[in-house]
This record gives C-alpha cells, sequence and structure tokens, in this order.
C-alpha cells in the first residue's frame, strides 16, 4: 500500500505558529492551509514574522504530532507499505523539512518526500499511486476526494471551530472520506 502524509498539523504540530496567529487576530487554518501570506492584507512586520515561524530554521524545530512516530513505524512494519509526505511547503523549505523528517521519521525514505510549493497535490496523488492520503486540510480533501473515488482520505480534524464544523458536515456524503481525530484511528 502506498500511504501519503501531509505534514503541517498532520504529521507535525503547528501550534506555536497557530497560536501567533490568533494572537494577531487571524484564522489560522486559512493562514495556514493557503500558504498566501504574501498576499494577506496585513502588515509587513507580520507578514515577516510569519514568513519567520514557517522558516527552515522554525520548521526542524516542529515536534510531531501525538501518536505521528508511532503511526508510521507501525505502517513501515507491514511488508509492502511505503510511506511518502506530500507537503504544499515550498523549495526553500526543503532543507530544513528534510532534516526535521529524518529527525522524527527515520523510516521514511528522503526521496519519497514532495513538495508542491502551495500547489494542489492531485498530480502527486496520481503519479505516486497512493492509496491512503492523511490530511488536515478539509478544503483540499473536497477538492480531491471526489476526482480520487479509489483513494481514502483520513482528514485529522484537531479542533472544532466553526469554521471547520461546517466543512466536516460537507465531507460526511463522500464515501472516501474518514474523518480522524487521533492519527491511531487510521490503523483501525
Ligand atoms: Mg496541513
Amino acid at each position: 500500500m502506498n500511504i501519503a502524509f501531509d505534514i503541517d498539523d498532520t504529521l507535525c504540530n503547528n501550534t506555536v505558529i497557530t497560536n501567533y496567529l490568533k494572537k494577531k487576530g487571524f484564522d489560522p487554518y486559512k493562514v495556514l492551509t493557503n500558504f498566501h501570506i504574501k498576499n494577506l492584507k496585513i502588515s509587513q512586520e507580520h507578514k515577516n514574522n510569519i514568513i519567520d515561524l514557517f522558516s527552515s530554521s522554525h520548521m526542524v524545530k516542529l515536534k510531531p504530532n501525538p501518536n505521528a512516530q508511532y503511526v508510521i513505524e507501525k505502517i513501515l512494519s507491514f511488508k509492502g507499505n511505503e510511506v511518502y509526505v506530500i507537503t504544499a511547503r515550498d523549495n526553500d523549505m526543503k532543507a530544513g523539512t528534510n532534516k526535521m523528517v529524518k529527525k522524527y521519521f527515520p523510516g521514511i525514505k528522503p526521496k519519497n518526500i514532495n513538495y508542491t510549493n502551495g500547489k494542489s497535490k492531485a498530480s502527486l496523488l496520481r503519479k505516486l499511486n497512493i492509496d491512503y492520503f492523511v490530511e488536515d486540510n478539509i478544503e483540499a480533501v473536497l477538492e480531491l476526494a471526489p476526482m480520487f473515488p479509489k483513494i481514502t482520505f483520513f482528514v485529522l480534524s484537531y479542533e472544532e471551530t466553526p469554521h471547520n464544523h461546517e466543512t466536516i458536515a460537507q465531507m460526511q456524503p463522500l464515501p472516501n472520506v474518514q474523518i480522524i481525530y487521533d492519527l491511531k484511528e487510521m490503523l483501525l
């Protein structure tokens, strides 16, 4: 089986960034998932702070989400399973991101880490022949799930907000989508 994971708020915990954005009055969900920081109508100082939080030096300090290491090790302990990373992070975060993945998820091959530079993950899901995809970005799943009926999408929802409550309801009719609240649930 080919199993792919998103990084931010899926494999790794971005609470530091989320809390900063909340403190500054932004919807962290929108900022983090769209990666449109440069286009945000905010002061240059805030942009710089956010960009700094997204810099490689900060990214290597991000800690894994609860059970992420356990789940990756468990999946890789079964013969025939391959784990991929598909992240919307930019190429300029590549060095730091690869280092961080190597540190916390040594079982994941560096060649299996893929960067979309903010673009859709659709072409990689097709190219890598993915069977399961774990992602926290609800909008992305709403777009991708109908395009790939053979892929099972696990949506990791770590926090109840009015924003995701509404979109979670939209996902319920999609037969290939499962909402999980802990990565361990995907092993059931
Ligand atoms: Mg994410």
